[in-house]
């Protein structure tokens, strides 16, 4: 008994804990950055020699690290100490490589994920002086010689174990204060789209900033955020975030691309087993790989898909989801957020969206594949919208929720 107890206050102090580190890592990070520098990548260049390839990190000090592979898909992940990002292209190409991501995974480890033609070898790898760089050369093999998991290390290097994401940063409810989960879509090693110089994570996290702010400052939602810097966080996690806080609403913000490139507007999306429209079906595809885009290994997880769904606090939760989506759609429509012309509310199977107990929907707010999209979702403007539009969705709904209540 005393323990259990003792045991869940320390769980509680830690994640406190953490999460107080987690906040004041952010202000650190900014007033430190021209005091002290952390190491940077400068440079990620591919060759091919003896059909061999050999991929090399530059980088301003030489800094240990850990590589493994993965298969469902094929990717070899580099994890590293935290870094500073000084090269920007998106996606390299070469060899047995076909591209390749790279920026913050935990708190403490940046992580490289390159994506292979096929299965590979790890046949050698170092870190070398004059100039300082990291160098892994590859070499492919067949399906039977393929070791998912063969790993090298630098010295035995492991990145250090930090908090994974930012567990329950909400005081326990001392008022009858709302918990609004708002979510960044992506980040740190995971893009999500991109067009240009232009990435997802960062228009997202812009625009939850600015909703963040003027929910906090109408004084009445807690607000919990699920990265607050260009971190990664997993799909699941983010699920957890909302579960553990109790949250009354979880709302992702996503910005993405279309292949046609006139297409543009908003569209509010929530979960189904099926999907609503083709168009809603490749998004929540595209949405579901940030996992596998950020390295994680999947395959210890079951596909949860199906059974869930027809549970009946699933089935509840997905209708005040629903309630929820289309009071969006009209507050959308009243703060003149362009949307798209049809279709404005549709499903499908979002990774993201299955806390079974907590409404959530899937903000599309516009495509960066269209030029006046992008011009908008980088504007001040838009996210003042945005934050407008989504704090007087929350008003209708939760007064909603109270009308039903009090029936
Ligand atoms: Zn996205």
């Amino acid at each position: 008994m005393f323990g259990v107890m003792a045991y869940s206050k320390y769980l509680i102090l830690i994640r406190f804990l953490m999460a107080a580190f987690f906040a004041a890592s952010v202000s650190v990070s900014f007033a430190g950055m021209a005091v002290a520098a952390d190491p940077a990548v400068t440079g990620v260049r591919l060759g091919v020699n003896n059909g061999k390839t050999r991929v090399v990190l530059d980088v301003t000090k030489a800094v240990p690290y850990s590589a493994f592979l993965l298969e469902n898909p094929y990717r070899l992940v580099i994890d590293l100490p935290e870094l500073d990002w000084g090269v920007n292209e998106d996606a390299t190409a070469r060899g047995v490589v076909t591209g390749m991501r790279y920026g913050l995974f935990r708190a403490g480890n940046s992580r490289v994920v390159v994506d292979l033609k096929g299965p590979i070898e790890i046949v050698s790898h170092a870190a070398l002086g004059k100039p300082d760089r990291l160098m892994f050369d590859l070499l492919p093999v067949s399906k039977s010689k393929y070791k998912a998991g063969q790993a090298v290390a630098l010295n035995n290097w492991k990145p250090p174990v930090a908090n994974a994401f930012p567990l329950p940063q909400a005081p326990p409810r001392a008022d009858s204060k709302r918990v609004v989960v708002i979510d960044p879509g992506h980040g740190g090693v995971d893009p999500g789209a991109v067009r240009g110089n232009t990435h997802e994570k960062n228009v997202t996290m812009a625009v939850a900033r600015e909703v963040k702010r003027q929910l906090d400052s109408s004084g009445r939602y807690q607000v919990i955020i699920t990265r607050n810097r260009d971190i990664f966080v997993g799909l699941r996690d983010r699920v957890t975030v909302a579960q553990a806080n109790n949250a009354d609403i979880f709302i992702s913000l996503h910005a993405d691309t279309h292949p046609k490139q006139k297409t543009r507007g908003a569209s509010i999306y929530t979960l189904s087993e099926g999907a609503s429209d083709k168009e809603a079906a490749r998004l929540a595809k595209k949405e579901n790989t940030s996992d596998i885009i950020g390295g994680l290994d999947l395959s210890q997880y079951s596909d949860e898909t199906t059974d869930i769904l027809r549970d009946l606090t699933r089935r509840r939760t997905m209708e005040e989801s629903s309630v929820f989506a289309n009071m969006m759609i009209s507050q959308f429509a009243k703060k003149k957020i362009n949307m798209q012309p049809y279709k404005t509310h549709r499903f499908a199977g979002f990774a993201v969206l299955k806390a079974p107990d907590v409404p959530s929907v899937l903000v599309e707010m516009g495509y960066l594949s269209n030029s006046i999209d992008k011009k908008m979702l980088l504007s001040t403007d838009f996210r003042k919208k945005v934050g407008r539009a989504i704090l007087a969705t929350l008003d209708d709904f939760f007064k909603h929720m109270d009308d039903l209540a009090a029936r």
